[in-house]
This record gives C-alpha cells, sequence and structure tokens, in this order.
C-alpha cells in the first residue's frame, strides 16, 4: 500500500458526481487533516490505470503553490479504485459564498479572490498545466482563507462514465467559446476565459451566461459579447462544431458595455474583465499579462486573505 494516511479516521465530508470524500490524517502526523478522494474508477480502468492518467496524477504531486490544492499522495485500494489524499479545505468553496444570501461582499473581497484564483492558474500553465474546468465550486477555500484551485479533471477522467447519470452537471456556463466549438486544438487560455466568467459572476452573484444546452450556450455567448464570425475570429467557421448564428448577427462589445453590466467593477475592472473574455483565443490575455493588470494596483485594496467573508 503506497499510502501513508491512517484508515482509522473516516468521518464522509462530502460526495460529488464521481468521488466520495472521507476525512482522514497522515499516519505520522495525527493533528494534520486530509481529504481522501476516493474516486469511483471506470470499470475499463480497473485491471489497470492508464499510464497517461497515472503520470498526470503523479506530475500534479509535484506542483506547489498556495493557490493550488496540495496532493499529497496517490494510491489505490482493495477495491481497485482510486483514492487521492489531498490538502484538507474546510471552509467550502466560492459558490457557497456566492449563494449565501446572509454573506456581504465587496470589490475589495473580490479582487482578493481573483488574484488567488489568477495566481494559482499562472503557476499551473507555468508548468504546462491547462485545468479546463474553473468554476465556483472548483475554487476551495482554506481556513486562512486563501482559495485553492481544485479538481483537476482527474476524478472525471478516471471515473466511470455510466454512474449517476442523473445527478451529473455538465459544467457548461464556463467553457470558452472554441471548446464550445469544438476545437481539438486549444491553449491554456480556456482558462482565462472561465476566470472571465468567474470574476463576472462574482460582480453579479448569477451567473452571467447560463445556457441550457451547448448551443444555446454559444448563442448566450454571442448575445452578451458579441458573434463569432470570421472577421473578429479568423478560422472559427472551420470549427468542428462551428454553426452559423443564423439572422442576428450581434457586433463585438466594447467598453462601454462593460461599464454598463458591471459598474461595480469600475472602468479599470471592466477592462480587465473585457480582456479575459476576448472569443479569438489568440486574442485573448494570457495569465502572465492578467498579472500585469492595473486593476491588482488600483483602489480598493485587496482585502487581507484572514479578513474575506466566510461561510457562516
Ligand atoms: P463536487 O465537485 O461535486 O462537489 P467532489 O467529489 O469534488 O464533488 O467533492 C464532494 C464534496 O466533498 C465537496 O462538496 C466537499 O464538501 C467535500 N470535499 C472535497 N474536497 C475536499 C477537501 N479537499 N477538503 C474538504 N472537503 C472536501
Amino acid at each position: 500500500e503506497a499510502s501513508n494516511t491512517s484508515p482509522a479516521r473516516h468521518r464522509k465530508l462530502g460526495e460529488g458526481t464521481y468521488a466520495v470524500v472521507y476525512l482522514g490524517h497522515l499516519r505520522l502526523e495525527p493533528q494534520s487533516l486530509v481529504a481522501i478522494k476516493k474516486i469511483k474508477v471506470n470499470a475499463e480502468y480497473r485491471d489497470g490505470l492508464s499510464m497517461d492518467a497515472i503520470r498526470e496524477v503523479k506530475y500534479l504531486q509535484e506542483l506547489s503553490h498556495p493557490n493550488v490544492i496540495a496532493l499529497h499522495d496517490v494510491f489505490s485500494s482493495k477495491d481497485r479504485n482510486l483514492n487521492l489524499v489531498l490538502e484538507y479545505l474546510p471552509l467550502g468553496d466560492l459558490e457557497m459564498l456566492i449563494k449565501d444570501e446572509n454573506i456581504q461582499y465587496g470589490l475589495a473581497d473580490i479582487k482578493a479572490w481573483m488574484g488567488m484564483l489568477v495566481r494559482g492558474v499562472w503557476f499551473c500553465h507555468e508548468n504546462f498545466v491547462i485545468h479546463r474546468d474553473i468554476k465556483p465550486n472548483n475554487l476551495l477555500i482554506a481556513s486562512d482563507g486563501e482559495v485553492k484551485l481544485a479538481d483537476f479533471g482527474l476524478a472525471r477522467s478516471f471515473a466511470d462514465p455510466y454512474l449517476n447519470m442523473t445527478h451529473q452537471v455538465i459544467t457548461r456556463w464556463y467553457r470558452p467559446p472554441e471548446l464550445l466549438f469544438g476545437a481539438r486544438q486549444y491553449s491554456a487560455v480556456v482558462d482565462v476565459w472561465s476566470i472571465g466568467m468567474v470574476f463576472a459572476e462574482l460582480l453579479l452573484r448569477v451567473p452571467f451566461v447560463a445556457g441550457n444546452s451547448d448551443m444555446d450556450q454559444i448563442a448566450k455567448i454571442s448575445e452578451a459579447f458579441g458573434t463569432p464570425t470570421e472577421e473578429n475570429w479568423p478560422g472559427v467557421t472551420s470549427l468542428p462544431n462551428y454553426v452559423p448564428p443564423g439572422d442576428r448577427v450581434n457586433p463585438l462589445q466594447g467598453r462601454e458595455f462593460f461599464l454598463r453590466q458591471f459598474p461595480t467593477a469600475g472602468p479599470v475592472g471592466g477592462d480587465l474583465l473585457m480582456s479575459m473574455t476576448t472569443l479569438d483565443p489568440r486574442k485573448r490575455n494570457s495569465t502572465r499579462k492578467i498579472l500585469e493588470h492595473s486593476w491588482w494596483r488600483s483602489d480598493p485594496k485587496p482585502t487581507p486573505k484572514e479578513a474575506l467573508p466566510k461561510k457562516s
């Protein structure tokens, strides 16, 4: 057995679509709590998980950054399920905060959360890891208020696709247009689009573009930001799942739109959001560029992490 975690403590922390999560602790350090995520492994993998997948997990174990959840260990249990030993993050996630009407937060808090999110994603990109599923529910909160990027699509790539189909929620609202159009070659800026959607949702406290199908998502993106065309996005019409817009072509939105739609962000914040939600991925800003934006240095200053609003 590869793990150094004790099976003695088995309080269930929660259950997701692909996994059950238990509380545990490291055998040699009983005071340090960990979350053990037991993934319901696809039957196809049971006789041996794909080498690519294992390599990816091993690689994630080496990534160490304050805004990326720590993966302490990976082991397979007697039932041949895959177990991830993760940093224990007791304060829920950003989705809970956004939805909790008893919690009030302002632009300084949003700036702090966004800063932690962008730094975590920047670090992943520097290490050639693209997350591909950034959403408020995957941004977990540590006891000191630090936001940590979690759920690297691992659960999904190993999980049994026939399990729990009914409560499977496909995260579409944060997906960039190039993935919705079926692009097979894509770059790290897919994550930047998702970061933009999280930013918009933190400001509005409701998801900004919430399509009820992939087609509807594309339609809503076009309504909100402008219709993708060969002019604003050379090559878009050749993508595998591209659908012509019909007779309604909306022009690309400019600065005034972002100011009107997101008044609380201010002109500098609106400009930052605009640079994250550029339709053409080649023109979208990288996380490095985003960290250089003047919004981070403009007022208000980000709230210190210990002073951020918490779930009750
Ligand atoms: P989902 O992404 O659908 O919430 P997960 O399988 O990732 O599902 O997690 C299920 C639940 O387990 C989460 O909602 C959360 O309550 C809990 N959980 C997951 N990871 C951790 C962690 N690292 N620390 C504490 N609790 C966790």
